[in-house]
């Protein structure tokens, strides 16, 4: 099931600067410990279960802590 990011994406997430891991969501730095898979247009959060078609693929995000507990159980990957 995909969840629309309401636009909590943070417009800096995917940049650099705030160390390697900024999280997704507040553009924190984060310790990498916590990632969240994105995909579609505009990005949206999926399952880690879920099939996601390359073409359509925005790839991980490190997410810090404090955001992940607002996401449902099922979109936060503890890294592997
Ligand atoms: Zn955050």
């Amino acid at each position: 099931m995909r969840l629309g990011t309401g636009g909590i994406v943070h417009p800096d997430a995917e940049r650099d600067g705030v160390g390697d891991t900024p999280c997704v969501c507040c553009g924190k730095a984060t310790r990498g410990e916590r990632w969240v898979h994105l995909a579609g247009y505009g990005g949206q959060f999926v399952t880690e279960d879920e099939p996601v078609d390359e073409t359509e693929d925005l790839g991980w995000f490190p997410i810090g802590p404090e955001c992940a507990k607002k996401l449902p159980a099922g979109y936060v990957s503890s890294g592997a």
